[in-house]
């Protein structure tokens, strides 16, 4: 850790952080941008490639409609203006995993611009505005370790070349890590319900660069960003976030200035260096790519593609909040999935109890999946199908087991993955709602501490959960609570 990094409070109050992202997205096609190859991560090392994607003389590029498609769904989910007439254009540098020596990009003719992403901010919504979408061919892949020649060279994959992306660069909306990482959890959370892409931030589907920059507070003019490379997961954005906040306001602080350059992060060192200074567009010669016709999207083609968009997560979420009656802030967390959305919606309508599956859902479920999950819960790793825990909130809801009953349940459940009515008759946890055995219980209690009974007596009331607790351990916790509750009143008040 730098020791800038140790000061960031006094560095708030002077400087306002300002930083803009630009998400690269695999898109979820069945094959590449421009040729026929599988577009598949995993395989061994080029065994996807033919001539197009590798680059060899004379080979010409098609466009795959699947990847406009996909691309049209991210620009309409993201409520960006979709252009008629969009234009590739060649992106001409030098690297080794770009046979071709440019990349089919698109430059001054994007495919869509000026949409917004809604994030959470406060008790509220607020937009973060979308400059541009535009779609592109990813390059391969260097490996530089795990192969037994590793220390004397480094190797090529070209499976990714050609895979389809879109460029999502936003405007510089956002203020700090945390919103950083809010608009960027909102953002993957579009791009899974429009089934744009899987989402996967460690086998590379999203990729993301941070600029960031600093102004004095109160300022309009935005100050000198860097642009930082290498950020491979939502917590390494963050922390990357804001090791370089810290850097440059003690620069800033030191009298010094802040140079334009791109910054690779380090995620081990956990701090940023310098790559390069950064690059000027005119670097580039961009072109217009020669080999490809300007490609044309007509009405018809956004009206089928705006058609097939399903409820999105910031509609899903308006609704989960007026339709279920839960907070704004629950129906926010239980959207940003929608496999989490969908499971969330099945236990409320089969259990018929919306704000139990909402508690339910939100602390025992997210949290157990949580625990085995870097990037966010797996739904599909949930042992307790959805109708199971609905199941459990009946039995709850009816009296036959007790609240706290149930939370044994369902660890058993999620454990064995057994019905919770299997495990309830095996383990004889039915709720005892019987005033024989509570009252014996009761009374056991009462005759077994003369000193509580006696405070409580004098007045001091609050200790009544002190017995309720006596009574739930006597009878394993089976006792229905209100129960236990009326009867101890009126047995102490005797
Ligand atoms: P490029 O990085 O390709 O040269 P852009 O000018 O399109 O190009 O900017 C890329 C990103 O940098 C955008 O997300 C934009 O919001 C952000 N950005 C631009 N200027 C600043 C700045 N001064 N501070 C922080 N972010 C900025
Ligand atoms: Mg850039
Ligand atoms: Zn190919």
């Amino acid at each position: 850790m730098s020791t800038a990094a140790a000061k960031p409070h006094a560095t708030a109050s002077r400087y306002e952080a300002v930083i803009g992202l630009e998400v690269h997205c695999q898109l979820r096609t069945a094959t590449k941008i421009f040729c026929a190859c599988r577009n598949r991560f995993g395989d061994a090392p080029n065994t996807h490639v033919c001539p197009v994607c590798l680059g060899l003389p004379g080979a010409l590029p098609v466009l795959n409609r699947q990847a406009v498609d996909l691309a049209l769904r991210a620009a309409l989910a993201t409520h960006c203006t979709v252009h008629a007439v969009s234009v590739f254009a060649r992106k001409n540098y030098f690297y080794p995993d770009l046979p071709k020596g440019y990349q089919i990009s698109q430059y001054d003719r994007p495919l869509a611009t000026e949409g917004h992403v809604e994030i959470s901010a406060g008790a509220g919504i607020r937009r973060v505005r979308l400059h541009r979408i535009h779609m592109e061919e990813d390059a391969g892949k260097l490996l530089h370790e795990g192969f037994p020649w590793s220390s004397e060279k480094s190797g090529v994959d070209f499976n990714r070349s050609g895979v389809p992306l879109i460029e999502i660069v936003s405007y510089p909306d956002l203020h700090g890590s945390e919103e950083a990482h809010e608009y960027l959890s909102a953002l993957k959370a579009v791009l899974l319900y429009a089934g744009v892409s899987d989402g996967n931030m460690e086998e590379g589907s999203l990729r993301c660069d941070a600029n960031v920059s600093l102004r004095p507070r109160g300022r309009e003019a935005l100050g000198t960003r860097a642009e930082i490379k290498n950020l491979n997961s939502f917590r390494n954005v963050a922390r990357a976030i804001d090791h370089e906040i810290a850097r440059q306001a003690a620069l800033l602080d030191a009298g010094g200035t802040v140079v334009q350059e791109t910054r690779l992060w380090n995620a081990d060192r956990g701090e940023t260096v310098s790559m390069r200074s950064k690059e000027e567009a005119h670097d580039y010669r961009y072109f217009p790519e020669p080999d490809l016709p300007p490609l044309v999207v007509g009405p018809a083609w956004i009206a089928d593609v705006e058609a097939a968009l399903p409820e999105l997560p910031a509609a899903r979420r308006l609704r989960f909040a007026s339709e279920y009656g839960i907070p704004d802030y629950d129906a926010g967390v239980l959207t940003l999935s929608r496999e989490v959305a969908d499971y969330f919606e099945t236990v409320a309508r089969e259990s018929g109890n919306p704000k139990a599956a909402s508690n339910w859902v939100m602390t025992e479920v997210l949290r157990k999946l949580k625990d085995s999950a870097e990037e966010g819960p797996v739904v599909a790793n949930c042992p307790v199908r959805p109708s199971g825990l609905a199941e459990l909130i009946r039995l709850i809801d009816a009296g036959t087991i007790s609240g706290k009953i149930a939370k044994d349940v369902f660890e058993r459940m999620w454990a064995s993955g057994e019905d919770a009515r299997v495990i309830v008759e095996r383990e004889g946890l039915t709720q005892v709602s019987d005033q024989g055995p509570i009252q014996a219980a009761i009374d056991e209690v009462i005759a077994g501490n003369p000193g509580q009974v006696a405070t409580y007596r004098k007045g001091k009331t609050s200790t009544l959960g002190w017995f309720v607790g006596q009574v739930m351990r006597k009878t394993g916790g089976k006792a229905n609570p209100q129960l236990v509750n009326e009867l101890l009143k009126r047995a102490l008040s005797g």
